[in-house]
């Protein structure tokens, strides 16, 4: 069977007979929308952050557009962020009529170099966006004094950083908001899609209930416009809320997967993943670089029937969707020379040992052959 960089159904097997049980508590529960089990997961996923709100959401790219709205962000205000990231984080931005702007990531982390930022700011400038890509978070203490100096909300996308931790502190609780996914994938992952927004704001908290809500303060009465239907579903709250109980193991299984990976392929030849001072990383992904990645793909695939991942293959500002947003090729040179030489390895909390030596044993001897 094919490799591939993940799968869940490992896991679904272990986890079974308790999942079952979330949708059944949940299809008996008399309540299918907003009932106990959003309710509950809220509160649980707020205490395991230490944070004062959480609002359950229907996915990750509408918690980053409704927390933008909730900040007070307002169409054509400039939000700074940065390109080496999932297209969401940026067409939740265009979502919210706000004007995307990057900077280019650091060469060791790939994460926003914050040294960029204050460049970037104009009068028009509102919010600064971090993605914690890849389990680490970005270095947070420059881009906080960035938006002191002018003024500027920081929203933090965690959707690739649940449980990551800079200088002790849970990713989540390090700017005035922060958006995190459920897609299946993630860390902290769903049978479906889901979403949330942390905040310690209680009108912004406020503001989000009536943003997923219609835009309704009270049944069938809209005080906000654009309302949305964004609500976290009952089932994959319910799911939610069991896994968010294992969600420490889900981790310390990511990381011992990623010290196999380091001890096996130091001196391969690969640029292994740096993880800078202060971060406890999650490995969300396990991203690696070679500048000739794509012969080194096409032998994994053709002799090992090993297919792996790129994230991501293409700049979000070389994209043609985004070509609105004025950025050619060329603009932010780290990423553009990023996306031609990373790849992901397979990384999953229920990763068999036995595929993780063949894929240590494929890459050493892909790699010896060059
Ligand atoms: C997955 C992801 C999103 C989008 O989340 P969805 O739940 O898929 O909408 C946004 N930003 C980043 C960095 C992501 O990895």
């Amino acid at each position: 069977m094919t490799i591939r960089v993940w799968d869940y159904l490992a896991e679904y097997a272990a986890e079974r007979a308790d999942l079952l049980d979330a949708v059944d508590t949940v299809f008996r529960s008399g309540q299918l929308v907003l009932g106990a089990s959003v309710r509950g997961f809220e509160a649980e996923y707020a205490a395991w952050h230490d944070a004062a709100h959480c609002v359950g959401v229907d996915n990750g790219t509408n918690a980053v557009t409704l927390a933008l709205q909730a900040l007070g962000i307002r169409p054509g205000d400039e939000v700074v962020t940065v390109s080496n990231t999932a297209a969401p984080t940026v067409l939740a931005i265009d979502a919210a009529g706000a004007v995307p702007v990057f900077v280019d990531v650091r060469p060791d982390t790939y994460l926003m170099d914050t040294g960029q930022l204050a460049a970037a700011v104009t009068g028009r400038t509102r919010a600064l966006l971090p993605v914690h890509l890849y389990g680490q978070c970005v270095d947070m203490a420059p881009l906080r004094a960035v938006a002191d100096a002018h003024g500027l909300a920081v929203l933090e996308d965690c959707a690739q950083a649940h449980g990551a931790r800079h200088h002790g502190r849970l990713a989540g609780t390090l700017g005035d908001a922060a958006a995190f996914s459920f897609y299946p994938t993630k860390v902290l992952g769903t049978y479906g899609d889901g979403g949330a927004v942390l905040t310690s704001d209680a009108e912004v908290d406020a503001a989000l209930r009536q943003l997923r809500y219609y835009g309704m303060r009270e049944r069938y009465y809209v005080v906000r416009t654009p309302g949305h239907n964004s609500r976290l579903d009952e089932l994959h709250a319910e799911i939610l809320r069991r896994k968010l109980r294992r969600l420490n193991r889900y981790i310390a299984a990511r990381r011992a997967v990623a010290r196999r990976y380091e001890q096996a392929l130091a001196g391969s030849g690969l640029v292994l993943p740096a993880t800078a001072p202060g971060n406890d990383h999650v490995y969300y992904v396990y991203v690696v670089r070679h500048p000739e990645r794509d012969r080194i793909l096409r032998l994994l695939e053709e002799r090992y029937d090993i297919a792996l991942n790129i994230s991501y293959p293409w700049p979000v500002h070389t994209m043609s969707g985004f070509a609105h947003l004025g950025y050619g090729s060329g603009a932010l040179p780290i990423t553009e020379a990023l996306a031609g030489e990373i790849f992901s390895l397979p990384m999953y909390p229920s990763l068999p040992r036995g595929v993780q030596d063949k894929v240590i044993g494929a890459l050493l001897d892909v790699l010896g052959g060059l």
